[in-house]
């Protein structure tokens, strides 16, 4: 109950906007459960009094009758209408902060979970969540108007009130073991699902890559798996539902027996009329049946809730799903230089990625890193930009410690372009005007001159309104990059660190991507991941990274007399295959 409460005061704090519809909603609510009470509850009195002399009193008690289900027909629709306003308005406002929430998550509690658990949390929880006010109210209006036919029978006999009161408090344990019972294989049901929506997107967004791999097979078998899990575990739900269910079943019809039995034995003992005995047998449906039914469903409703709720609620508040920290220090002008200091760093705290790392980036020159695969360049660009923390050492940002920046300070100023930019599917220019809301058309042919992308934009029957695809599929390798090059460009970041295509780019799409480099020169600090000479020979440095830290630099010649890992790199054209 604690916890039901608690939940639905969290959810609340999303839905607060649309107070108006939810107090719209209770009222009508109250007055559902008023009309139901004291209907039976008239009915009652008419039943324990009635005489041949009431028959205008009956045909007066008709016609209010038919008002009261006209007032309950206009209730039942300003119900829906407001419903729903509270409900979108509610998911929406959940969809939101849950999302920005995964967008804080440490980058390395996003690698180690599947999308598929954000993904169930972002629409089918939230929805189930905001169904609690809705659905589950009406659930909660039922359970009270049924409170009205239990009144009623007091009113009628109070032997037959304590006898269903009995029964009813008896089939509520069982329901209540039965959620309880259901409740936990629903999680597992659940937490399988998560897993089948993790995989079902990685068919469609890897479709691509499946085809390529020719995996279709492999892949298929192991979505099947897991959806054949997914249904054992439905099936264990269900399965207990049923077990119960069938229980409570037959319970109930043994009860409607005694019910029998009591209600002939209080007629031979002449403690009721035959009449008023039929008018309890009557009442046998709302309670044994309508009052359970809604107890159970309302009970399903909040086990429900509750299950979406921790879920949603554990990425926004536990501790579990970890936020990434930033400072609170701001750079306003960044000047453009930064610094490894004896940085080392695992990603799982045993296996060492760089170790004692050392480096000196200076404003507007242009750095190559060279080293095998798997040395840890890439690793050093992400840890400058904090998307992972390093356990040792410092990385200074004009001379601040990164840990001590606020988040703009260091993501506004820093520029991955990688090996796979994720272009998004909206057009050219829109995925301009992400980084750069008020971008003028003039800027954005600027960038893209300078990316060197405005030929191949030119040519396109919708030039920048030309939509690219999900992850940019309908660009080369070559273009998305120089589109990732534009969108630094656009958003003005000082430092723009390349992770060079280690696949085959031809001659003409490399050449293309060397000129966008050489144009930014002396105005941008760029650092470029190097798999062939060619990109790196005309830079100011040259470094290269063995062992997990930088164990010479200097330029293209200085490195060939003097470095031998270099030397050999560069006769096998530094590609690493
Ligand atoms: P490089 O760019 O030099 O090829 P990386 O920086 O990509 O090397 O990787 C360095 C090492 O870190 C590799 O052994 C790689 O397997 C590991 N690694 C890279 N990314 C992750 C990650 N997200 N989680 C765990 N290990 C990783």
């Amino acid at each position: 109950m604690k916890e039901t409460i608690k939940n639905l005061k969290k959810v609340y704090s999303y839905g607060k906007k649309y107070k108006k519809s939810l107090i719209i909603q209770i009222v009508c609510c109250i007055i559902g459960i008023i009309i139901n009470v004291t209907i039976p509850l008239i009915s009652a009195k008419l039943i324990v009094n009635f005489t041949d002399s009431m028959w205008n009193q009956a045909l007066f008690m008709a016609l209010i009758l038919l008002c009261v289900s006209f007032v309950n027909e206009v209730k039942t629709l300003v119900i829906r209408k407001n419903t729903q306003i509270f409900r979108r308005g509610t998911v929406r406002n959940m969809q939101m902060a849950l999302g920005r929430e995964i967008l804080k998550l440490e980058q390395s509690t996003l690698d180690s979970n599947s999308s598929g658990v954000f993904i169930q949390r972002l629409t089918n929880d939230t929805d189930k969540m905001s169904g609690m006010f809705t659905t589950g109210m009406g659930k909660l209006t039922g359970f009270l108007s049924n409170i009205g036919s239990f009144i009623a029978i007091l009113i009628i006999d109070y032997h037959m009130f304590i006898y269903y009161l009995l029964a009813a408090i008896i089939l509520t344990i069982l329901y209540y073991i039965k959620n309880e019972k259901v409740g936990k294989k629903d999680i597992e049901f659940r937490n399988q699902s998560d897993k089948v929506a993790g995989l079902t997107g990685e068919l469609v967004r890897g479709a691509r890559d499946i085809k390529m791999l020719f995996a279709k097979e492999s892949f298929m078998k192991e979505l099947d798996e897991n959806i054949k899990l997914q249904s054992e575990k439905n099936f264990e739900m269900r399965n207990t539902d049923m077990k119960f269910n069938l229980v409570i079943d037959l319970l109930k019809d043994f009860f409607e027996f005694i019910t029998i039995v009591i209600l002939v034995y209080l007629v031979t003992k002449n403690a009721v009329t035959v009449a008023i005995a039929i008018a309890l047998y009557s009442y046998k449906t709302t309670v044994l049946t309508d009052l359970m039914g809604t107890v159970s469903s309302l009970l399903e409703e909040i086990k429900s809730f509750n299950i979406s709720s921790n879920r949603v609620f554990n990425i926004i508040n536990s501790r579990k799903y970890k936020k990434e920290k930033f400072g609170i220090k701001h750079i306003n002008k960044i000047i453009g230089n930064f610094e490894f200091k004896n940085v080392s760093f695992s990603y799982d705290n045993i296996n060492n990625v760089l170790t004692g790392l050392n480096l000196k980036i200076k404003e507007n020159k242009t750095y190559g890193i060279v080293g095998k695969s798997g040395e840890g360049k890439t690793t050093m660009f992400n840890l400058l930009c904090k998307l992972y923390d390093i356990q040792e050492g410092t990385i200074l940002l004009d001379g601040i410690d990164i840990t001590e920046l606020d988040e703009e300070s260091i993501r506004g100023n820093i520029t991955i372009i990688s090996q796979n930019p994720y272009i998004f599917n909206l057009s050219i220019k829109e995925n301009l005007k992400l980084v750069k809301n008020d971008i003028t058309d003039e800027e954005i042919k600027k960038a893209c001159h300078l990316a060197c992308l405005d030929d191949f934009i030119n040519n396109l029957p919708n030039g920048y309104d030309t939509i690219v695809g999900e992850g940019g599929v309908t660009l080369s390798g070559g273009q998305r990059q120089r589109l990732a090059i534009a969108r630094a460009l656009v958003q003005k970041t000082k430092i723009i660190l390349f992770d060079e295509a280690t696949s085959a780019l031809d001659n003409e799409t490399q050449s293309q991507i060397q000129k966008a480099i050489d144009n930014l020169k002396d105005e941008y600090t760029i650092v470029i991941i190097a798999h062939r000479l060619s990109t790196i020979v005309n830079c100011d440095e040259i470094m290269v990274l063995q062992g997990g830290k930088i164990i010479d630099s200097g330029t293209h010649k200085d490195l060939l007399k003097s470095n031998k890992t270099y030397k050999k790199l560069c006769e096998t054209e530094l590609v690493e295959k």
